[in-house]
């Protein structure tokens, strides 16, 4: 069944519109699932019972079942749902100086191949719609509200190509970001993509305001189809161009995650490449440090090689950091949790 969260504020109105209700309505009904922060429509108390019995018969409110939370000492959460369908999905959350931050999933599974990557090794199942994206902020904000804390940051970084899907990850982040939603400013907002050039076009002609993270890992185009399909169909040249017209119309940072693979990618030389592909823009890489995962062969650097390839990179004039690693004592790697239950029978 749909959920009420698959409708954004203007979605709301037309809804409202259609049934003959007032707009109004459907403003209402927002305000009862993000200032309340209701689960129930009867709790929705300015509603007729009419009004509420029709939208029982066609709308959940929640769409997940949170099946599985595991804490690190650190403060990083990850947190498994179950979707109606009998999907498992992860969500991350992350304790920064700055706030605590989301991780979001975006699909079940994922086609997009990248070697090194867990959430690859089970095809996408299906495009999670934009409700099940507000479920993961919703649920896991619930969990944050007996501690009196809440979340600040959304990263769609989980499972997932979210430009694979763009149509509800578009709608999702419009509900979390509307000041009658959940009112996380767009600055505090992230999407990463491998490099779906069309849709980065697409993106940079919205003017969101979102941040936008695009997962390099190599600067040339041999390396990169190696670690990443999707290098084939939109190579570096061509990923390249969509970026800077980005850098035209969106005067935004850009940010480019790095993951540093032992003996792959972690060469003086790949940082020179790095520095000449990265000329001119305003840019920011990410150096990641990689969480192994059972089912791969790759190794992470030592933080001292790490330190070199960050080195090199600021001697040639690129701004970097070597992010800090987050709930290394628990299935830290994305999409690990879901491997892991779905290996033990939990679901798909
Ligand atoms: N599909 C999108 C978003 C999901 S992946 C993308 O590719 O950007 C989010 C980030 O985590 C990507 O940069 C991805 O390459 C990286 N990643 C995947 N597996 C990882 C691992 N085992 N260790 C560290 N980073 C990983």
């Amino acid at each position: 069944m749909q959920s009420l969260y698959d409708l954004n504020y203007e979605q709301m109105g037309d809804f409202a519109q259609s049934m003959r209700w007032k707009r109004f309505r459907g403003h209402q009904i927002f305000q009862w699932l993000y200032r309340e922060r209701v689960t129930d429509v009867d709790a929705m108390t300015n509603l007729s019972k009419e009004t509420r019995s029709i939208l029982k018969e066609r709308f959940v409110i929640d769409p997940l079942k949170l099946v599985k939370k595991q804490v690190s000492h650190d403060g990083t959460t990850k947190f498994l749902f179950q979707t109606e369908d009998g999907s498992l999905l992860e969500s991350v959350m992350m304790v920064f100086d700055y706030g605590r931050s989301v991780c979001v999933s975006s699909q079940v599974g994922c086609n997009m191949g990248c070697a090194f990557c867990a959430s690859g090794l089970t095809k996408k199942r299906r495009d999670l719609t934009s409700g099940e994206m507000v479920a993961q902020f919703l649920n896991i904000q619930r969990e944050l509200d007996k501690e009196d804390q809440r979340l600040s940051h959304i990263v769609v970084m989980g499972t997932g190509e979210p430009f694979d899907n763009y149509e509800n990850v578009m709608n999702f982040l419009a509900t979390v970001n509307h000041d009658r939603g959940l009112g996380i400013g767009s600055r505090h907002i992230t999407i990463s993509t491998c490099g779906v050039v069309p849709r980065i076009y697409e993106f940079a002609d919205e003017h969101t305001q979102y941040n936008l993270a695009v997962s390099l890992h190599a600067p040339n185009d041999e390396l990169r189809s190696r670690l990443m399909p999707i290098n084939k169909a939109y190579p570096l040249s061509e990923l390249m161009k969509a970026i800077r017209y980005y850098g035209q119309e969106n005067n935004r940072r850009l940010t480019f995650e790095y993951i540093l693979l032992k003996g792959i990618n972690d060469q003086p030389q790949h940082a020179r490449q790095l520095a000449k592909l990265l000329h001119g823009l305003n840019a920011y890489v990410n150096l990641i440090p990689y969480n192994s995962v059972d089912e791969k062969q790759f190794k992470s650097v030592t933080r001292e090689a790490a330190m070199v390839f960050y080195d090199l990179l600021m001697k040639n004039h690129v701004r970097c950091t070597i992010r800090k690693e987050h709930g290394q004592d628990i299935d830290a790697a994305c999409g690990q949790l879901r491997i892991n239950e779905i290996k033990k029978g939990l679901g798909q």
